[in-house]
């Protein structure tokens, strides 16, 4: 059973040799008298959150990782035995699994059936998975975006970001998206259907950028990145507009996150900023599905995926997140069936 190791915990930027690869063996059967599933992991969901797990801390937000074992997150499996009511052998899955071959779960905690197979299986690492579903209630849920509102979203290429996008525009709404190369802009613009966007590291002053791609001020923005766009952000913002504080991806490597400054024009501007966990709208994920499965099926919503082949790519590619290396959702492929 190959497996992604955390070597260490880790400061600073994540390095690919902050993990390793080590293969063991496992009983490909679920042992007698417990409640437990055997999944083989078919494709693994690199996610920013996971870095957070990489660190130590006395007060996690969430559970560091444990030395030596596996490292777990989102992913798409197929069920190779089970002694669980709710799970068969050859029932496709997603949810908590480990970076590896197969993993045996002893108690599914986050578990989904796959509702749906006519749609590439890896989309449920994203549009139809984790990320899907944190851009949807964030739009919707928190934003209550309405026609005609102007709408920006920073790291708006990326999983969470290409479909916060396309949920605007389908909302009506006037939709402005950063990202951090000419490839991402020209996706944005070209493929996602965003209205205007820009390569924010080429701004040296991003609340000019912001002045220049969002004439009319700010809505709704859905926030990514924080630190200094927060800033700038909280500078353009018009009168009761919304925040959805989704993630920070600029401080996740930072000892010492960066202040934000321009808070008072929230009072100005009668801004309303809520930040929001997925996990808690988890209980609403069939719904969700029922409403965009038709759309994707239809080529209504357009999702882009930057595929890495095979475990011992994943550590590079969770790596390259912070980078700004993926081009899109980024998945590994550990099998394809
Ligand atoms: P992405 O697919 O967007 O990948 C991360 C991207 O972030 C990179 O490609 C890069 O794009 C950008 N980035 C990296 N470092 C920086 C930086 N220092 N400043 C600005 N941009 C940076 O990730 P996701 O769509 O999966 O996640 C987007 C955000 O949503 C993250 O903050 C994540 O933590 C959060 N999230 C929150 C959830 C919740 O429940 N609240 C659930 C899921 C995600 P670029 O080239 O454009 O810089």
């Amino acid at each position: 059973n190959k497996q992604v190791i955390l070597r260490d915990y880790v400061t600073g930027f994540p390095k690919e040799t902050d993990m390793y690869i080590t293969t063991t063996s496992i009983k490909l059967r679920v042992p007698e008298g417990s409640n437990g599933v055997l999944l083989k992991n078919l494709y693994l969901s690199c996610d920013p959150y996971m870095r957070t797990r990489m660190r130590y801390s006395e007060e996690p937000q969430f559970s560091p990782y444990t030395l030596g074992a596996p490292i777990l997150g989102f992913g798409v499996s197929r069920v190779v035995d089970s002694r669980h009511p709710d799970y068969k052998k050859g029932d496709f899955v997603w949810g908590f699994t480990g970076w590896e071959e197969y993993t045996l779960l002893a108690a599914p905690q986050v578990l989904f059936k796959i509702p749906d197979t006519d749609v590439p299986l890896s989309y449920y690492t994203g549009i139809l998975g984790m990320p899907g579903l944190t851009a949807y209630v964030g739009l919707y849920d928190v934003c209550s975006p309405k026609k005609g509102e102007y709408v920006y979203i920073s790291a708006a290429s990326g999983a969470v970001g290409q479909l916060v996008g396309q949920f605007a525009k389908s909302a009506g709404c006037y939709v402005v998206g950063s990202a951090g190369s000419k490839e991402k802009v020209d996706l944005l613009k070209n493929k996602f259907g965003f209205d205007e966007a820009f390569n924010y590291k080429e701004e040296k002053d991003l609340n000019a950028a912001l002045k220049r791609y969002c004439p009319e001020g700010i809505d709704i923005y859905f926030e990514n990145v924080g630190g200094k766009m927060l800033d700038a952000v909280l500078l353009n913002m018009r009168l009761h507009g919304r925040i959805a504080v989704c993630g920070m991806i600029s401080q996740y490597n930072l000892e010492q996150p960066e202040g934000v400054t321009n808070l008072t024009h929230m009072i100005y501007k009668r801004v309303r900023m809520e930040a929001f966990v997925v996990t808690d709208y988890f209980p609403q994920y069939f719904k969700f599905v029922d409403a965009v499965l038709p759309d994707i099926k239809q080529g209504n919503i357009t999702y882009v995926e930057d595929i890495a082949e095979g475990l011992e790519r994943a550590p590079a590619a969770l790596v390259g997140l912070f980078s700004g290396r993926n081009v899109g959702k980024q998945v590994v492929v550990v099998s394809r069936e």
